[in-house]
């Protein structure tokens, strides 16, 4: 029996429970190619999963983790070959198919983006499903046809993962940023990162005006809830707001003033099935897109042993930027 190290998610007698433990190789699922894990990261979706707080694993036992960076050991799908390094985000894994936070996986080969060129695989957990999603935004922003002439924009959740990923984007794209967070002491390491301005989330947590007075030509938010609709409140007009996050809640308690008396565009981001070109996008423009010393400045690192605390302090909002998993 050839085995490997794993964080497996069983179900226990109230909820589940999540264990560092040998996993049998004989047990991965199908897939066409198979993957040495290098690095793997701690996502909000990660916390949920190996906390049990939602039921983000559907399939038990199952290996978590939602993404993974490592090197292709055996292939038989034609786009892959062995030694090829590979990045995978979301597409179930950690979820329903068997995930990341482990020395091996197995996985379509579709679902998998190349590593570009000049990334570690340890950048490329650096940035992870956050850095990703924050690129994602960043290109919903633009395809409307935002530019930094049209004035700053705001991200919520800033000194988390998305957050912070998102602000040193574009403030490199040369955009006014505004860093609304719960954590004003985080303020110097919001601005090394390049926000312009720190808004306490205060501002945007109290109730909804229908339309208050108009400070954002965007928004990026990985909140919801009452700080989403504030801050579609206040987006100027023919402005648009990229939501990808929940960590404030689920609703969202707006009206459609901002819609339809302002023409405000309200994007959805989704990481997890998006489809391969625009994962292709991303990552080539985080290859350039993404300054790496500040990309260093917001990450640290941890071993498998170290995930489950880290999956109840990113629950907490008490992670600051990004942590990347060191597997092997
Ligand atoms: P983090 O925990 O790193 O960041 C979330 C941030 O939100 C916190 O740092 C905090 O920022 C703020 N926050 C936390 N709790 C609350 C609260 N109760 N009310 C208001 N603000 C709060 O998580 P990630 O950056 O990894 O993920 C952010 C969100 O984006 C999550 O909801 C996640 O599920 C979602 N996501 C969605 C994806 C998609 O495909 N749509 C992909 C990746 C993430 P601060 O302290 O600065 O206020």
């Amino acid at each position: 029996m050839s085995t490997f190290k794993a964080i497996v998610v069983e179900k226990a007698e109230s909820g589940t429970k999540a264990s560092l433990t040998d996993f049998d190789e004989a047990n991965l699922m199908d897939g066409d190619v198979t993957v040495a894990v290098e690095y793997s990261t701690v996502n909000y979706k990660d916390g949920l999963a190996i906390t049990g707080k939602a039921p983000v694993v559907r399939r038990f036992p199952m290996i978590a983790g939602i993404d993974f960076a490592g090197t292709v050991e055996t292939s038989t799908n034609p786009a892959w070959k062995p030694g090829d390094k590979v990045i995978l985000n979301g597409w179930g894994t950690g979820e329903t198919h068997l995930g990341a936070y482990a020395e091996k996986s197995r996985v379509k080969g579709d679902w998998l983006v190349a590593l570009p060129a000049t990334m570690s695989a340890c950048e490329a957990m650096a940035i992870g499903t956050a850095g990703y999603t924050a690129m994602l935004a960043v290109m919903a922003l633009e395809r409307h046809g935002l530019t930094p002439e049209h004035g700053p924009i705001a991200v919520t959740g800033a000194a988390g993962g998305v957050g912070s990923v998102a602000i040193a984007i574009l403030a490199q794209r040369g955009f006014a940023v505004s860093a609304v967070t719960g954590r004003p002491e985080e303020a110097d390491y919001l601005k090394s990162l390049g926000a312009t301005e720190i808004v306490e989330r205060k501002e945007l947590s109290g109730p909804v005006k229908m339309l208050a007075k108009e400070r954002w030509a965007g928004g990026i938010d990985a909140v919801g809830s009452t700080v989403l609709a504030n801050l579609l409140s206040m987006t100027r007009y023919g402005g648009a707001v990229a939501a990808c996050g929940l960590a404030g809640g689920m609703d969202l308690p707006t009206s459609v003033a901002p819609f339809i008396l302002r023409g405000v565009c309200l994007y959805g981001i989704d990481s997890v099935m998006c489809p391969i070109e625009k994962r292709r996008e991303a990552w080539k423009r985080l290859e350039t897109g993404l300054d790496r010393p500040k990309l260093a400045a917001m990450t640290r690192e941890i071993g498998l042993s170290g995930v489950a605390e880290a999956a109840a302090a990113i629950l907490a909002g008490q992670v600051r930027g990004r942590i990347v998993v060191k597997i092997r």
